[in-house]
């Protein structure tokens, strides 16, 4: 639907980005937070500020909900249930895959037109080349709002769970928060030498942007199922690596704590006879019982 009315719940750092964003892409944007004086601002360049949710609600066709954790949307969306009605709701905050079902269960049960989103960038991203947002859940809501959506970033439809979109999210942060962490352990060791983290920081870069690509060979591996040595390196290998690093990390003075999650899984591969496996075979040790 061309020139939807847009509410945004929420103008935190993201409402506020996605608020301009709408804006300049020409949308009417109603606009609503707890603390009023958020909405000054986008008042004066052009949004409509509303008192409450109902009253934001009210103007729009499609409602974008930006607050800050799963209890906060739901404090503000369940006693409405009847107001958004006939509305497109596109839930973009962060929640885990069991909660984003859960919304989207509360949203069918009460007949309303709900998506799930999941923010792949940060404020000043958004409407740039490089933001990605990702949705799941009810198909037809996606594209009652895809004209909306799509001005804020590549938009991507994962699929008819509505806890997909979000489980890719919580994928990819966990990716990345072990990818960060690996470079806090290498820059506390390197500053035990007086280098600078800054230092490591473009070190750590250019070691890794040269061996990234080798994760489309994991990939081609962990779903062949051989996890054949031969291609790749096998777990007492990795194990006698991961050894090393623990042992000099120590020699420093520096934790080894980041580490031996991880030397944990290949003691226990090796000690179960898989220690000519490829390391990368510690996939099978994470799902739980
Ligand atoms: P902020 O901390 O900047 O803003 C939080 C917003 O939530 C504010 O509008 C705040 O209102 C509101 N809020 C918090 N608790 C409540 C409540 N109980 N009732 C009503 N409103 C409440 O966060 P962001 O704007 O950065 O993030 C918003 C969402 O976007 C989060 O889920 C976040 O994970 C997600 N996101 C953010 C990214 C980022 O880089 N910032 C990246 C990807 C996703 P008030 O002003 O009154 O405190």
């Amino acid at each position: 639907m061309p020139n939807q009315t847009v509410a945004v719940l929420g103008l935190g750092a993201m409402g506020s980005a996605i608020t301009a964003r709408l804006r300049d892409t020409g949308h009417a944007t109603v606009v609503w937070n707890r603390t009023a004086a958020k909405a000054a601002p986008h008042a004066e360049a052009g949004s409509t500020s509303a008192a409450t949710v109902a009253e934001a609600l009210a103007a729009a066709d499609t409602v974008l909900v930006v607050l800050f954790d799963h209890a906060s949307v739901r404090e503000h969306l369940d006693p409405l249930a009847a107001e958004l009605k006939g509305r497109t709701v596109v839930n973009l905050t962060t929640t885990t895959p069991d909660q984003a079902r859960s919304t989207a269960a509360w949203a069918a049960e009460h007949g309303l037109t709900y998506v799930d989103g999941a923010i792949m960038a940060t404020p000043d991203m958004i409407g740039t080349p490089v933001s990605r947002l990702l949705y799941s859940g009810d198909r037809a809501a996606y594209d009652a709002a895809r004209e909306v959506l799509e001005a804020l970033g590549a938009a991507d439809y994962e699929g008819e769970d509505a806890g997909l979109a979000s489980l890719k999210d919580m994928a990819l942060l966990t990716a990345m928060y072990q990818l960060f962490s690996g470079f806090l352990q290498a820059a506390a060791m390197m500053r035990t030498v007086g280098v600078p983290a800054a230092d490591t920081a473009g070190e750590v870069r250019g070691w890794l942007g040269a061996l990234l690509p080798h994760l489309d060979h994991f990939g081609a591996e962990i779903d062949r199922g051989g996890f054949d040595p031969a291609r790749g390196q096998d777990v007492e290998f990795t194990r006698a690596a991961i050894g090393s690093l623990i042992t000099a990390a120590r020699g420093q003075g520096v934790s080894a704590g980041l580490l031996e999650p991880l030397m944990h899984h290949l003691d226990e591969l090796a000690a179960t006879g898989r220690g000519g496996a490829d390391w990368i075979s510690v996939i099978d040790r994470l799902p739980m019982e």
